[in-house]
């Protein structure tokens, strides 16, 4: 069972903005925006380039926008994927990271986006 597997069974405690029946979207416990939740597929595969569906990957963009704007109410907002571990990736159950909600002309907004899911 991975990480997120065992959040979406409700084993471990974690912060849900979002889930329906294929998505569940929940707080990072280490945020590195002022919001930063993670949209997770329950259709488990390790890395996003597992998913080899058109139809599932748009599936997962459109419900982190969805999550994004709607659940979170962010009108600009940064969606990463981090793809295996020389990319950052930690948890093998691919998930969307959504970051936001930094004061518009922040300083730090640009680097922050940028350095935000390097781990
Ligand atoms: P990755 O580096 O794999 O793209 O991202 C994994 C993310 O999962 C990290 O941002 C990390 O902070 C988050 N994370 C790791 N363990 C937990 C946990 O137990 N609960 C929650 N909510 N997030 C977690």
């Amino acid at each position: 069972m991975t990480l997120f597997e065992r959040i979406i069974a409700r084993e471990l405690p974690s912060t849900i903005v979002f889930e329906d029946t294929d998505f569940i979207a929940f707080k990072d416990i280490n945020p590195r925006a002022p919001v930063h939740v993670l949209c997770v597929p329950k259709n488990v595969s390790r890395r996003l380039d597992e998913i080899t569906d058109a139809a599932e990957l748009g599936r997962l963009f459109e419900t982190a926008i969805r999550v994004a704007r709607d659940s979170l109410g962010l009108k600009d907002y940064r969606l990463a994927v981090n793809v295996g571990a020389g990319a950052g990736q930690i948890v093998f159950h691919t998930h969307v990271h959504i970051l936001g909600g930094w004061m518009e002309g922040d300083a730090e907004m640009h680097h922050a986006a940028m350095a935000a899911v390097d781990g």
